[in-house]
């Protein structure tokens, strides 16, 4: 599982076996408006800068098998 720590609002967890699935972190990538998916060399990458420019458009979700991608809302919390 990837976390990130740069995150006020939102932060984002991808199971390991989507993050280093380069298909699907390409698809997370292009699907997300606001660019918080990289696909880099190693796999998926987590843009923690944008995290809190999510806009909770759920592509992301809809676009990875079920439950391996969640967004979660740290001020609900
Ligand atoms: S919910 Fe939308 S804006 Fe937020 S990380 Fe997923 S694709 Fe990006």
């Amino acid at each position: 599982m990837t976390r990130t720590l740069e995150r006020v609002f939102i932060d984002v967890e991808v199971d390991s076996t989507v993050a280093a699935d380069a298909a699907l972190a390409k698809k997370l990538e292009e699907v997300c408006p606001v660019d918080i998916f990289k696909a880099g060399e190693g796999g998926l990458e987590i843009v923690a800068a944008n995290l809190d420019e999510c806009v909770l458009c759920n592509l992301c979700v809809e676009a990875a098998p079920d439950g391996s991608v969640r967004v979660i809302k740290l001020y609900e919390q």
